[in-house]
């Protein structure tokens, strides 16, 4: 890495931490709490999409179809906020970047998360924290907006506590994965 990759990388580094401070995590309007939440939307439906695909390759075809109805709800959420702010097309990142932790938002997980082996109470498992993880968010704004915002926040909060309360439902019928299930017999081998 030359020194100067090495400086960008920081510089980035650093203005990551500047817009995680807490003080700052909040979205200043309507606008910018919108913005937050079609961001949020967007990326959930991305990574559901991903999650179906995955259980659609185990041939897990009744868990890879709540995965796409999920994929479509926050989807038509993401739309929806469009539709409300007559906004023709997605909103750019808020000039002081986005208000929380890392590159994405928080209901949609962390790549690392997947596996190829994952199994479909692993999917969900992971899928339940991100829509907990979605609802704090918005709950924690909500406690520190007021009016409309504020408002806003806790109509976006309610609507995560149904993806979580949807996620219980299935895990509660879905069986845990056997001890190992993350070993491969026959693991993918890699030749040039
Ligand atoms: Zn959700």
């Amino acid at each position: 890495m030359t020194r100067k990759e090495a400086g960008g990388k920081r510089a980035l580094r650093a203005a990551t931490s500047a817009r995680t401070k807490p003080e700052e995590a909040r979205p200043e309007n309507l606008a910018e709490l919108m913005a937050h939440a079609y961001a949020l939307e967007v990326e959930a439906s991305e990574r559901y999409s991903e999650f179906a695909a995955i259980m659609e390759s185990h041939n897990n075809r009744e868990i890879g179809e709540l995965f796409r109805k999920l994929a479509r709800i926050e989807h038509r959420h993401g739309e929806q906020i469009l539709e409300r702010m007559g906004w023709v097309e997605p909103p750019p990142a808020p000039s002081g970047g986005w208000r929380w932790e890392g590159g994405e938002g928080p209901e949609t997980g962390d790549a690392g998360d997947l596996h190829y082996l994952m199994s479909a109470h692993h999917a969900l498992s992971i899928a339940r924290r991100n829509e907990a993880r979605a609802q704090a968010f918005f709950e924690d704004l909500a406690a520190r907006m007021r009016g409309e915002l504020r408002e806003t926040a806790l109509e976006f909060a309610a609507e995560e506590a149904e993806h979580v309360r949807l996620m219980d439902e299935w895990l509660a019928r879905t069986p845990p994965p056997a001890e190992g299930w993350d070993v491969d017999p026959d693991p993918p081998r890699y030749v040039d």
